[in-house]
Parts: structure tokens; sequence; C-alpha cells
């Protein structure tokens, strides 16, 4: 089995069996994003992916998770994803829970009753980007929904029993927009109240739009200082009774993790700590995506 192009995964499927159902992403064009720039968005024929599987039960037949990629394979047909879980349910028994990135328009393309049928045949998580709540912040990135769109896509994860983990971005709306950033995302967090939120911090990618909006400076990227106070007022404004939050991936200045609502006020104490000099922010250096 040969992968094609640079593979990405959420960081939770660090340790998940990788098989490709899409080559690239459906969308491709953030901004921000220079994930799957150098590759044409096609689905695999189904008999190939199955083939993939077949493989990797030879060489990983207790594998207990297994991660879809690339962006968004719930593209796929739902009488073709159904296909593929049966088969990953045959080939590997042991196989816990079987995930995909979904993008918004991908999940509202698809009924209630297929996200249900996809459930009892094995997928155990949907990764949903919403970047941000803000309009203005998500027209500029070109996300290409509106908040609105990607929180009912959202709920319609959760009204199926997918558990569902969304991430949005620190300091995606730079200077000017930060604080509509802050308040609407989490709001958006509100009114999705996912099992998951992953919140990482903006690092700009040479060769993207917004690189280059930077390097011109009509973009103004948040010191550290600016990121902590935007979290702040997010999580002010986040009431998502039982989602795990976490905000410890490797691009972001001060690592937070706890389960909302009751972890909210150590998680700000944490942030009030750094904006007061009490606490160290991660070195530029040691960041990555
Ligand atoms: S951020 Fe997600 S939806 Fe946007 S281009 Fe990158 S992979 Fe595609």
């Amino acid at each position: 089995m040969q992968y094609e192009g640079s593979i990405y995964r959420p960081p939770s499927e660090a340790h998940s069996l990788i098989v490709q159902a899409t080559i690239g992403c459906s969308h491709n064009r953030c901004t921000f994003c220079g994930m799957y720039k150098d590759k044409q968005f096609r689905i695999r024929p189904v008999e190939d992916i199955l083939a993939d599987l077949t493989e990797m039960a030879r060489l990983y037949p207790k594998a207990g998770r297994i991660f879809l990629a690339d962006g968004d394979a719930l593209v796929l047909p739902t009488e073709k994803l159904l296909a593929i879980l049966s088969h990953i349910r045959m080939l590997f028994p042991d196989c816990r829970r079987t995930a995909v990135y979904g993008s918004p328009r991908s999940i509202l393309l698809k009924q209630p009753d297929e996200l249900e049928a996809l459930k009892s045949a094995g997928l155990g998580m949907i990764y949903l980007g919403l970047e941000s709540g803000d309009d203005e912040v998500l027209r500029h990135i070109h996300k290409g929904m509106t908040a609105g769109e990607i929180v009912a896509a959202g709920l319609r994860v959760k009204d199926s029993g997918i558990p569902l983990s969304v991430t949005a971005i620190s300091g995606i709306g730079g200077k000017k927009l930060w604080r509509g950033h802050a308040v609407h995302t989490g709001e958006a967090f509100t009114a999705m109240k996912p099992d998951y939120i992953g919140l990482l911090t903006l690092m700009l990618e040479e060769g993207t739009p917004l690189f280059s909006e930077a390097t011109g400076g009509s973009f103004q990227v948040l010191t550290p200082e600016e990121v902590s106070l935007e979290t702040l007022v997010m999580l002010e404004h986040m009431d998502c009774e039982g989602s795990v939050f976490r905000s410890n991936h490797a691009s972001n200045y001060v690592s937070l993790r706890g389960t909302l609502n009751e972890d909210r006020p150590a998680m700000i104490r944490a942030l009030k700590d750094a904006l007061e000099g009490r606490r160290a922010y991660k070195e530029e250096y040691l960041r990555m995506l």
C-alpha cells in the first residue's frame, strides 16, 4: 500500500491506522491552510480502499482505531462508506472506532437516517473544522460556509449520536477581528456542545494567501498575550457542559485541558496567570503544526 502525498490526521488519531478514502480536500480554498494544496481532490475507488484495508489487516490485525483520510472522507456516498465500515468490522474485530474529517457541506448533504446508519455500522467520530464562529472571519479566510451552517452541521452529527469533535483556531481573525472571533466562536461552541473541542493557535504557512497578507501587512498576527486574552473571552462565552476542551496542541502558547464547564475557572485562571506574568508562554521555536 502506498500513501499519496502528505498525510494529515487529528492529534487524537496519532495511534490509528490511516487509510486514504479521498485524496486531498473537497474545498481546498481556506486561505490559512496549505495541507492539500499539492493534491487534486478525488474520491478513491472503493475497491482500492477495501484492498488497502485487507493489506493493513494482514500487518495490523489487532488495530484498535482507524482513520479514513484525507480531508472530508464523509463526502463519499453513504453506501460506499457503509461498504468500507462493514469491511473494517469483518477484518478488524478489535477496532473500537473509525473516524473521518467531515466538512460542513458533506455533513449537511447526509440525511439524519444516513448518519444514523453510519453510526450503527461503526463510524465513531466526525472531526469538523469550525475555525471561527464569526461570519466576517469565515468570509475572510474563504471557509465557504457561514457559522450558522457549520453549527447546523454539528447539530446534525450530534443528533445522530456520532461523537463530534470540533476545532477552532485562535488568532485566525488577526488584530482586526479578534474580539468578534472570540465571542462568536464561544457562542458557536455553546450552540453545538461538541463532545470534544480543540483550540489550535494560528501558525502561518509559507505559500498560503494568509501568509502573503501577513507579510504584506494587511493581516496582523496576534501576540501570545493577545491570543491568551482572546481565549479567555472565548471561554467566558462558552457554555458547553460536559465537553472535553483541549488547547494543548504544539501550536498553543498556553496549554489548557479540562472538562467544561467545571474546569473553566481553572483554565481562565491559567490564562490570567500568563497575562499577569506568573506563567511562561511556549517559546516560538517550540511551536509547530
Ligand atoms: S482547512 Fe480544512 S476545509 Fe479548509 S482547505 Fe484546509 S483541509 Fe480543506
